[in-house]
């Protein structure tokens, strides 16, 4: 699955398997009702044995209002596309936080950059991380993460559908705008963007870069890669607004979340309880009855604004379901994440991520010497222990030399250990908080 050696593998939470299992039913039921609602037939063969249509997200001008669609799946490569693409895609590393194993690894690929253009692609990146990592919980985790940009070299220099629709460029990835008729939806071969990231030492979550100022965009949510990230976000290189897009569709891959917009289907929700946090049948007084969904949460002074509630409306429905709040960046975009929102971005950073990470290697002895440096969020506090027994004078520092922990010189093998659990307030279930911790180890020679 993802391309991660045993040695650097991180802990994964074991909420995973649960929340997408749950993810993947109710994504299939809102694809099966869009693709009755739209009756359209694709235009061209889907996969054997891939799915019938793929379920899309984006994002229209007038309203910055989310809506719903299902584009055809993009077709299986020919031999031919493979090695053009197998020839293609140097990687470059945008930030680099520490190993792959422990950092949460974002792959930015470009599309409409051609050869000489690639440089301007890399600045699109750096610009793009940037207003995406400025956005809560990103800010306070910026260290967790790891950035690569995959170089995918058009042919053409911009992509198809911009400024009109008739206008068509051949492009690596083919990204277009006025998909399925659409002016802001911006789709991409899917099978190409998979073929470029997996380029990439590790891909946990997959942005494309369009070069283009026009406003669109795109998310891709039923996406399950064999690389290891689930869902994939365009967005165009120069549009301001089009960050938002892309912070709004992590909420769905990363965060596991819920749209919490109103509109897209008719009359009252009569399904089961959703499985995503942000989205209940339940009320207030319900949830903390039966200590239920966001219960820890109702009360609390939210970031998008207001107290957290029961807020009538979500999940496409105007009735039958609740959101946690009145507006968050799960239903409009520009907003903040709510604090159930931002819980569930805080353990999907942590299923990629660990606490703890360090330049220096485990797996070989380090000498009294050495100079241990260890990274860890601003929440989380670094611990030390020599042979078990915590040096308390070393506690909270991120860089310590191994003698100066007064390990004994006695022709013994000593080990130097540091741990850190991440306290942050934005998390309340204990089952998540349990997972907050990592520890290192290093053998000193003797
Ligand atoms: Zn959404």
């Amino acid at each position: 699955m993802r391309r991660r050696t045993s040695k650097d593998a991180p802990r994964r939470l074991s909420i995973r398997t649960a929340v997408s299992a749950a993810l993947a039913t109710v994504t299939l039921a809102a694809t099966a009702t869009a693709a009755t609602a739209q009756g359209a037939a694709p235009p061209s063969s889907p996969a054997p044995h891939g799915p019938r249509t793929q379920q899309v997200e984006y994002f229209t001008e007038t309203t910055g209002h989310p809506r719903h669609t299902t584009v055809p799946p993009s077709p299986p490569l020919s031999p031919a596309e493979k090695t053009a693409i197998a020839g293609d895609g140097d990687v470059t590393s945008i930030v680099q936080n520490g190993p792959v194993g422990t950092k949460l690894d974002v792959v930015f690929v470009g599309d409409g950059y051609t050869a000489a253009q690639q440089e301007d692609f890399h600045a699109d990146v750096r610009a793009k991380w940037a207003k995406m990592s400025a956005v809560e919980p990103y800010a306070s985790y910026a260290g967790l993460f790891n950035v690569w940009a995959v170089d995918a070299v058009s042919n053409e220099s911009g992509v198809s559908g911009d400024p009109t629709q008739d206008v068509v460029r051949d492009t690596a990835l083919d990204s277009a705008f006025f998909c399925d008729g659409t002016e802001r939806l911006l789709c991409v071969d899917t099978g190409k963007v998979e073929s470029y990231a997996s380029k990439a030492p590790a891909a946990d979550l997959v942005v494309v870069l369009a070069n283009s100022t026009k406003y669109g965009g795109a998310g891709y949510n039923d996406v399950s890669s064999q690389v290891g990230y689930d869902g994939i976000a365009t967005a165009s290189s120069d549009n301001d607004r089009s960050d938002q897009i892309a912070v709004h569709e992590t909420g769905h891959s990363l965060g596991k979340l819920a749209d919490e917009y109103d509109y897209g289907e008719s009359g009252t929700y009569s399904g089961p309880e959703p499985a995503e946090a942000n989205l209940t049948t339940l009320s207030a007084d319900q949830m903390t009855a039966q200590r239920q969904k966001w219960y820890r949460w109702i009360g609390q002074e939210s970031p998008d604004g207001g107290a957290v509630g029961a807020f009538e409306g979500g999940g496409y429905y105007e009735h039958g379901l609740n959101r946690p709040t009145e507006n968050s960046i799960m239903r409009t975009l520009g907003r903040e994440f709510n604090l159930p929102g931002r819980e569930g971005m805080i353990a999907g950073f942590y299923r990629y991520a660990s606490v703890l990470s360090s330049p220096v290697p485990t797996d070989r002895a380090v000498p009294r010497t050495a100079r241990l440096r260890v990274g860890a969020p601003a929440s989380a506090q670094v611990k030390w222990y020599v042979d078990g027994r915590e040096r308390k004078a070393a506690r909270g520092r991120s860089t310590v030399v191994v003698r100066a922990l007064g390990v004994p010189h006695d022709g013994r093998t000593h080990t130097v250990t540091a741990r850190a659990t991440d306290r942050t307030a934005a998390v309340r279930d204990p089952a998540l908080r349990k997972q907050l911790s990592a520890k290192l180890s290093w053998r000193v020679a003797r």
